[in-house]
């Protein structure tokens, strides 16, 4: 039997096309051969319990060999095997209609694994990388003979009478010229490593050397012999294909320390997903402990199909802020050879992601009830987490907005909810406005804090990086009337207007003589001076920047789109107590004696603040000893 032919593709030129076209992502080309491989062992194994095959399956296994003198790569299985009748089918009909419809969408394909998956061409894949690729098989059925095919990449093959005497198929793959990184033992484990790790059948790479134990030295201590063993690449039945009543902590996290070895810090909990309707999909889904470096910690995800590897970009699949998660998703609704442009497309796709999304507000809802103090500790690793899924998925948020804690400047924790009630009623002002006071740096802002404190009020703490977004959450998002303030953002009874009014004790020409003197004695144009009606016994003087101009300003700064606040300079409110009998004094004492003292009172409410450096704290400390 010897037979040539032409492969029903109507372009003589195609091949070359494909394959210049492929060459970025060759290496698929071993992802996609041992698919097969794996395919048509668990179809014997199917057939077999079907009762459709009744020979011995015996234990499968998919080999994969390579010989650099040869210039081979071999992947050999033991699976169902093909009859010359059926490589003719399989793998001689390219899963199109015709060359001018290929040409159409080939120009819409976005990546080779896109043209692979649209046109079932995983099996030419091998062409990538070979000049000439044989198959060898030997189906399972009956009487079959075994057959052989070679084809040269053009589009004419030859089949003849094939030499394997045992059910199941090679394909050897004589590597070209361009390809011959691929000839290479470390080259070869580490693509099997990404995309073999986890699939159904065992992978067999050749041996690898481990050592045994060998009796003992004269001394008595054990000795060991090192061994060739097979060389295995995978785990066949990785734990998120397991049901979760099957798993304990520990496989958990054996399984976490299995898919990032690199990894130091154990996660902080998982979900395992398990959905059959109205799609398919499984997976585990760690939390890790999250830093601040939002950004280093994407792309952890890997996206698997049937336990073939697919990619651990994921971006359109998860959820952004669920890009956070380490751990797998399986899903054979999304087709192996995933591409951007098609995920985007894909309705599936949208399903998965709320359910994802759904799936790991459930979860952290139940540690919360379940219990709170863990939830609480876990907070500053998570916190960042649940906050950026806030801000970035309202259908999280709703969920979220029953767990995310506030802290306050006293480490107590509450919830949304518990924070509006506990502050409602004394925090509120002339205008019915709940004025939630915070702090950005509880050390900086500690004279603040204090004397926001000893008025009976509470500071909350939200000095995070995606903090400054929150305050803006919170006021729209929070309940009415809510309003934030940073607790150096004025005076405190002027963050909190309550209704009683103070009398200025100065005359109207004392106050504007003051704002004189303390105008020149700061000699600065980024300082207000302004004389206001506080109660005596609050402090002569103290800066503040104005909220508004604040948060403007520091959404320019994360990108928030403010750029023009960006530019502007602070400018900072200097608040002198008209009430303070120290003003009195400044006014009744000579110009420049007056200056001096309003230069001290000034300066030390920089100080306060953290704002006095330089030239400026130095003659301040001058100042104080020749007056001390
Ligand atoms: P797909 O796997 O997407 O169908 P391929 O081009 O990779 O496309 O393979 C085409 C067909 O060839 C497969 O569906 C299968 O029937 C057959 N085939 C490929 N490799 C093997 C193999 N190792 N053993 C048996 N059949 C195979």
């Amino acid at each position: 039997m010897q037979e040539k032919g032409s492969i029903s593709i109507h372009t003589e030129n195609i091949f070359p096309v494909i394959k210049k076209f492929l060459y970025s992502d060759n290496e698929i080309f071993l992802r996609e051969l041992v698919s097969n491989a794996v395919d048509a062992s668990q179809k014997i194994k199917r057939l077999s319990s079907l009762g459709q095959f009744n020979g011995e399956v015996g234990e499968l296994v998919v080999d994969v060999k390579f010989d650099e003198a040869a210039k081979t790569i071999t992947i050999s299985d033991n699976g169902i095997g093909m009859t010359a009748e059926e490589i003719k089918k399989y793998i001689n009909q390219i899963a199109f209609s015709g060359a001018t419809e290929f040409m159409e969408k080939f120009k819409e394909a976005n990546d080779a694994n896109e043209i692979i998956g649209r046109f079932g061409l995983g099996f030419y894949s091998a062409f990538m990388v070979a000049d000439r690729v044989e198959i060898d098989s030997l189906s399972y059925q009956d009487g079959a003979e075994p057959a052989h095919w070679t084809c040269d990449g053009s589009t004419s093959y030859e089949i003849s009478e094939g030499t394997r005497t045992t059910r199941g198929t090679d394909v050897i793959l004589h590597v070209n010229a361009d390809s011959e990184e691929f000839l290479n033992k470390f080259k070869l484990q580490q693509i099997l490593d990404k995309y073999a790790k986890f699939l159904p059948v065992p992978i067999r790479f050749g041996t690898k050397t481990t050592s045994e134990p060998d009796g003992e030295d004269e001394e008595g201590k054990p000795k060991y012999k090192s061994i060739e063993v097979d060389n295995f690449i995978n785990n066949t039945n990785p734990a998120w294909t397991k049901s979760p009543s099957e798993l304990t902590d520990e496989d958990y996290l054996a399984f976490y320390r299995e898919l990032y070895p690199q990894s130091m810090d154990e996660p902080l909990f998982w979900i395992h997903l398990n959905v059959d309707y109205p799609f398919n999909l499984t997976g585990i889904l760690y939390f890790p402990k999250i830093k601040n470096e939002l950004e280093i910690q994407r792309n952890k995800i890997k996206l698997y199909s049937r336990q073939v590897f697919i990619t651990d970009e994921v971006k359109d699949i998860v959820p952004e802020f669920l890009m956070l998660l380490h751990g797998v998703i399986d899903s054979p609704d999304i087709p192996l050879n995933v591409s951007r442009s098609f995920l985007q497309a894909d309705g599936n796709v949208k399903k998965i992601n709320n359910y994802i999304t759904k799936k790991v507000a459930d979860k952290l809802q139940e540690i919360f009830k379940s219990d709170r103090k863990g939830f609480e500790e876990k907070w500053k690793d998570i916190g960042l987490f649940i906050k950026y899924g806030m801000l970035s998925d309202e259908k999280f948020a709703e969920k979220a907005n029953e767990f995310c804690l506030l802290e306050n400047t006293n480490k107590e924790s509450y919830t949304l909810k518990e924070y509006y009630e506990k502050v409602k009623d004394i925090q509120v002002d002339k205008d019915g406005n709940i004025v939630y006071l915070y702090s950005s740096d509880v050390a900086q802002q500690d004279g603040f804090i204090t004397t926001a404190i000893a008025k009976g009020y509470d500071v909350l703490v939200l000095d995070g990086p995606l903090d400054t977004h929150i305050t803006s959450y919170l006021e729209q998002k929070g309940g009415e009337k809510i309003q934030l303030k940073r607790v150096d953002s004025d005076v405190i009874d002027k963050l909190i207007q309550k209704d009683e009014k103070i009398e200025l004790i100065l005359t109207e020409e004392e106050s504007k003589k003051a704002t004189d003197l303390f105008q020149k004695a700061i000699n600065r144009t980024d300082m207000n001076v302004q004389i206001e009606a506080l109660k005596a016994d609050e402090l002569p003087v103290s800066v503040t920047l104005d909220e508004f101009m604040r948060r403007m300003k520091d959404m320019a700064k994360t990108g928030g789109g403010m750029g023009f606040y960006g530019n502007i300079p602070d400018n900072y409110k200097v608040s002198v107590n008209g009430n303070h009998p120290l003003v009195k004094r400044m006014l009744e004492s000579g110009e420049e004696e007056g200056q001096k003292l309003a230069k001290q009172a000034f300066d030390l409410a920089l100080l306060s603040r953290g704002l006095l450096t330089g030239a400026d704290l130095t003659s301040f400390v001058k100042r104080s000893v020749e007056m001390i």
